[in-house]
């Protein structure tokens, strides 16, 4: 009894065809090779009498190996080997030289010149065949190797976008705020630049969600998020989700007034957004809370101290009334602890 065909005692599929394109000045050579290669009905064939015809010709026939004659009247196939290696569509086709002569320094000056192979006319069909196979094979597992390799770059790009974003939002996520946050604190200490920082709540909440449902709440993070990143207008400005309901913008090289002036495009872009909040605690519509801070990055002070700063200062716009932005001083002693 024979084992029932299944995908692993099928056979492969046929591999892509091999296509072979002759250049020679000569039709007669052209025809002698078709005929060498008539015994392998899979090798498809075309053949080129005009040099300044054979790069398009590769290209439009899809060649998978070049037969390339070295002398032809009026233009060197030497020369036409470097015109198939400058354009991109026929740069990685194998070319095998056809030559007249075997002399070593025609030889030399072939492979110099970025040949792949050379084989004296007429060739053993026996061994063309082979070499076409060979070379059209490597030719086919260098383009899959390309491909596979920019589709593996495109999907790193993907899963770099997919960690370090927030899902919810867009901006920034939590992980690359904090590794943010202590690279341009090294950066400030170097430059001397002050370092700001914006952070941000959404006042009463809890109260939405409870009225509007989770979801209802969710919309409005994502909006507050847009606000967020049309404030960080500079290209190192960072905007990231600190948790929460909750959010930051990085300020490099920003002094406090500019700090400020973040903090405000906030409060009052989210406000504008004029979001019906009827039960706030504060308005009708939805509002944010804000705390600025801004420091130069001196021996004795961690990051965390310009985080503390700003999270001191939106405490004090809670307990003001909220809809506000206050500042505090780093490394002040913290009025909560
Ligand atoms: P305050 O004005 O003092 O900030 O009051 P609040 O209600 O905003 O603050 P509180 O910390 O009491 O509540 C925060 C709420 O934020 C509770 C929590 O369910 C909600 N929240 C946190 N993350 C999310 C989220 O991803 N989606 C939604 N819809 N709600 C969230
Ligand atoms: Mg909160
Ligand atoms: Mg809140």
């Amino acid at each position: 009894m024979y084992p029932t065909p299944d995908a692993t005692t099928l056979p492969d599929p046929p591999g892509p065809q091999p296509v072979v394109l002759c250049v020679d000045d000569q039709p007669i050579v052209g025809e002698a090779i078709r005929r060498l290669l008539l015994t392998e009905p899979d090798i498809r064939y075309h053949f080129c009498s005009d040099p300044a015809k054979a790069v398009e010709t590769a290209a439009a026939v899809g060649a998978t190996t070049i037969l390339q004659d070295i002398v032809m009247p009026g233009i060197d196939g030497l020369g036409l080997l470097r015109d198939y290696r400058s354009h991109a569509a026929t740069q990685e086709i194998p070319v095998i030289m056809l030559s007249s002569t075997a002399e070593t320094t025609v030889k030399r000056d072939a492979f110099n010149a970025g040949a792949n192979d050379y084989l004296v006319k007429l060739p053993d069909g026996i061994e063309l065949v082979a070499r076409i196979r060979m070379h059209s094979h490597s030719y086919f597992a260098q383009k899959m190797l390309r491909e596979t390799q920019r589709e593996l770059a495109e999907r790193n790009q993907e899963l770099k976008r997919l960690s370090s974003e927030d899902g919810l939002t867009g901006v920034a996520n939590r992980r690359v705020f904090d590794e943010t946050l202590r690279t341009e604190w090294l950066r400030g200490a170097r430059s001397g630049k002050s370092l700001g920082l914006v952070l941000l709540d959404v006042d009463c909440f809890k109260l939405f969600n409870d009225h509007y449902g989770h979801q209802g709440g969710d919309g409005v993070l994502q909006q507050v998020a847009a606000v967020l990143k049309q404030a960080a207008q500079r290209p190192a400005d960072l905007a990231a989700r600190y948790g929460g309901e909750e959010f930051v913008i990085l300020l490099p090289e920003t002094e406090i007034n500019g700090v400020l002036q973040v903090a405000e495009r906030l409060r009052s872009g989210v406000e504008a957004l004029a979001l019906e909040h009827k039960h706030s605690l504060v308005t009708d519509h939805v509002t944010v809370s804000v705390g600025a801070a801004a420091t130069l990055a001196v021996a004795g002070l961690a990051p965390e101290a310009l985080v503390q700063a700003a999270d001191q200062a939106l405490y004090s716009a809670k307990k003001e009334g909220r809809n506000r932005i206050r500042s505090a001083a780093v490394g002040a002693p913290n009025p909560l602890a």
